[in-house]
């Protein structure tokens, strides 16, 4: 497992489910960054990932989580579920591609993310739910509910 394939399948799931995402440019070993990674947007298509040099690579599916951060910038920048849908993508991400320490945790470490309950955890439900654009924040607030 590297950089390049978790990008890659994260990309493939986010235009599975049709969704806006910017792309990493750049993804940073930076040892400014003590803990895991962090997403940093810089512009309206793009962004950087700072990686901790102490993330194990068995640890890289929180890549999947950064990019999600990325994707939510790109459907609606300032909604408080950007956490809870950066969780909902690294799960998917490692249910199909790498089942990690902090996949088979997630459901008990997880309690608030109201993405994934919202989806009842099933990813069939989750991209219905992108296609048919009901999560309210992938939409302008202007046609929210
Ligand atoms: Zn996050």
């Amino acid at each position: 497992m590297d950089i390049g394939f978790i990008k890659n399948v994260t990309y493939s799931l986010f235009e599975e489910c049709k969704l806006k995402y910017k792309k990493c440019n750049q993804f940073l070993i930076d040892e400014a960054h003590e803990n895991g990674a962090l997403w940093v947007g810089i512009s309206d298509t793009a962004g950087i990932i700072f990686i901790s040099p102490s993330v194990p690579i068995s640890d890289y599916g929180c890549i999947a989580h950064e990019l999600g951060h990325g994707a939510h910038e790109a459907s609606r920048i300032d909604d408080k579920k950007g956490e809870g849908f950066a969780d909902a993508i690294r799960y998917f991400v490692e249910e199909k591609h790498i089942k990690s320490d902090w996949f088979n945790k997630a459901k008990s470490a997880i309690k608030d993310s109201s993405v994934l309950v919202e989806c009842e955890w099933d990813f069939l439900v989750f991209k219905e739910m992108c296609l048919s654009d009901k999560f309210n924040f992938l939409k302008p607030i202007s046609q929210r509910l």
